[in-house]
């Protein structure tokens, strides 16, 4: 079946991977180059983690997402992921780091918890309350978006996809199951998929509200000479406190270091996003302050923008009419179901897979898709 396809950010890309391997003809349209470095998914790293708080459905499909992964690797020939596992930290009874515990125990997926003494002797660079605990996951850690993004468009193109770059996609018609190209042009087909990232509600204005889009700051650094090897053999740090909300993605394999702050973003038209202030690098470095010794020791290498749609409750929003399937409202969790995501989104666009049980899963109300 020949499928349009909207978007070559992960989902697109990796959507087109998966209608080939099930024997289908994709066609895809991005508005930028291909790879696109001004999507969400164009950076160094991106963080794959089981912890998920009480979000069982999440939780789960993160076990399918590996599994999938594992598939792209074999197709591409190389595996641009480090399992390096996660570390989340918790403070008090019952918050993000304890209910995810307790979420890991419903499903029976194994995890480590270490005491504040193991915390320091292995990441000698946090600062952490007396009484603190890790949930360590040896399963997770880090896929190199980039190199990912990078890797997808080689094979399509290999493979002989179709890949319109440059191509803006101005309406899409369910009703006719047809796509208005910039240049006035249509292009139709049985099925068509949107995943346009943060500019979805371009197209579908009335998701405006439920896939919202911001403008999100990261920033790189170099960690000081003393912490440089613990940096190098830590896990991907995904919730380091209560107070804020902050993640890191270690140096590991040619990547450098990242941190990243919920707190720095703002909603933004992703087609005439500010330019990086003076200072935001340095803010976003500055909600790690009282987590990690010796802060200002750590030299800050240069900001990053991203421009991503987030979904107010982080449950993917998906809506079907004709046709037409979509897929936004991606937030700051998308990148790590990249894979599964785009073969879930081509059998449901081809008819295999029940639209309304695809949404269930989809919005993380569902459970494992393969169970062992
Ligand atoms: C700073 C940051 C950190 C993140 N960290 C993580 C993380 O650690 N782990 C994780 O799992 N996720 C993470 N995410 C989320 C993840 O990166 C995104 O959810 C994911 O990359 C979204 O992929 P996408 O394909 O939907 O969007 P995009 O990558 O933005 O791709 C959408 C593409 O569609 C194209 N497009 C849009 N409209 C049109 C049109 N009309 N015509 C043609 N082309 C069009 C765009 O140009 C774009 O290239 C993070 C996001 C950000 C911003």
């Amino acid at each position: 079946m020949k499928v349009l396809i909207v978007g070559g950010g992960i989902v697109g890309l990796a959507t087109a991977w998966a209608l080939v391997r099930q024997g289908h003809n994709p066609v895809l349209f991005e508005q930028g180059p291909l790879p696109h470095e001004g999507g969400a998914s164009y950076d160094q790293h991106r963080l794959i983690r089981l912890p998920y708080a009480d979000q069982r459905g999440y939780c789960a499909m993160v076990i399918d997402a590996l599994a999938a992964w594992s598939r792209l690797w074999d197709d591409l020939g190389e595996t641009p992921y480090a399992e390096i596992g996660s570390l989340a930290v918790s403070t008090e009874e019952d918050d993000w780091t304890d209910r995810s515990r307790i979420t890991l125990d419903a499903l029976s997926l194994d995890y480590d918890t270490l005491d504040a003494a193991d915390i320091h002797a292995r990441y000698p660079f946090l600062a952490l309350p007396a009484g603190a605990w890790g949930l360590f996951n040896r399963r997770g850690g880090l896929l190199f978006a980039a190199r990912i993004v990078d890797s997808l468009v080689r094979y399509l193109r290999h493979r002989g996809v179709e890949l319109r770059d440059e191509t803006r996609i101005v309406g899409v018609d369910p009703a006719a199951g047809c796509l208005s190209l910039a240049d006035g042009s249509r292009e139709s087909a049985e099925a068509i998929v949107v995943a346009a990232g943060a500019w979805t509600a371009k197209l579908f204005p009335e998701l405006a509200r439920r896939a919202v889009p911001h403008r999100q700051v990261v920033t790189y650094l170099e960690p000081p000479e003393a912490y440089a090897e613990a940096w190098a053999a830590a896990p991907a740090m995904v919730h380091l406190s209560n107070a804020a909300d902050i993640y890191a993605a270690p140096p590991v394999a040619g990547s450098e270091l990242k941190f990243g702050a919920a707190a720095h973003r703002r909603p933004a038209d992703p087609d005439t996003l500010d330019p990086l202030g003076d200072g935001e690098a340095a803010g976003v470095a500055a909600a790690f302050r009282g987590v990690l010794r010796d802060l200002d020791d750590y030299r800050i290498l240069r900001g990053r923008l991203c421009p991503y749609g987030i979904a107010p409750d982080s449950r993917f929003v998906t809506e079907r009419t004709g046709g037409v399937t979509v897929i936004g409202g991606c937030s700051g969790h998308m990148f790590k179901f990249g894979a599964v995501m785009g073969e879930e989104l081509a059998r449901t666009a081809t008819g295999e897979r029940p639209y309304e049980d695809f949404r269930t899963w989809a919005e993380g109300r569902g459970g494992r898709l393969e169970e062992d």
